[in-house]
């Protein structure tokens, strides 16, 4: 808001606008302490365990929130993203079938569905003695015609993440150890979940498939 009144009317006005930028924000998180700010503490810390990696602590902190309150689809998104990938997986199977039906809720409330994929970055894919050493690990998202890839942060990220429409995808079918390749108009993406399962590469391309109607 402020930014959007200096721009317009130029510094003469900063001090006016900021004032009621201050305000503004004052109000918004008044309101939201009435209303859900016990959730956004949980959901702070649910997102510091999904960046570092501890899933299971994130599926814990996001549990809370979804068992009382279905409104933010984010929850839903990150929630399955945390069952996909903990290890609590190993002894709760039915954590892949919790994690379709919150992709189904989060996609249906205007969400995405998200997945912790590698990028690999070998000329010949992923074969090379099964072992990769040269790959990056980032968010798949999927949402209605649109499908988005983001890197995490290292050198020269940008060149390995994309955000394209559903009009220029094409998609091969994952093969026997779970490698699906994106091909966008720039380039070819091989792709291969994180934690390894063919059964959600199936899923991934499932759900790119449904939600972009891509081939
Ligand atoms: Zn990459």
């Amino acid at each position: 808001m402020a930014l959007l009144f200096t721009k317009n009317f130029g510094d003469l006005i900063v001090p006016f606008a900021t004032k009621i930028g201050l305000l503004l924000s004052a109000a918004t998180f008044l309101a939201s302490g009435q209303s859900g700010g016990r959730f956004e503490e949980t959901k702070r810390q649910a997102l510091a365990y999904l960046e570092s990696d501890q899933y299971d602590r994130a599926a814990g902190k996001l549990e809370e929130i979804w068992e009382q309150d279905h409104s933010d689809p984010t929850v839903a998104e990150n929630l399955a993203l945390a069952y996909l990938n903990g290890d609590d997986r190993r002894y709760h199977p039915e954590a892949e079938t919790k994690a379709r039906d919150l992709f189904e809720q989060s996609l249906h409330a205007g969400g995405r569905a998200t997945f912790m994929v590698q990028h690999s970055h070998e000329k010949a894919g992923f074969f090379e003695g099964r072992i990769i050493t040269n790959y990056c690990v980032g968010m798949l998202s999927v949402s209605p015609g649109r499908l988005v890839y983001v890197a995490r942060a290292r050198k020269g990220v940008e060149a390995h993440s994309f955000d394209v429409s559903a009009d220029d995808v094409r998609l091969t079918k994952p093969d026997d150890m779970g490698v699906f390749t994106i091909k966008t108009k720039a380039k070819n993406y091989t792709l291969i979940p994180r934690n390894r399962i063919k059964g959600d590469s199936d899923v991934i391309v499932e759900v790119i498939r449904e939600q972009l109607g891509t081939k």
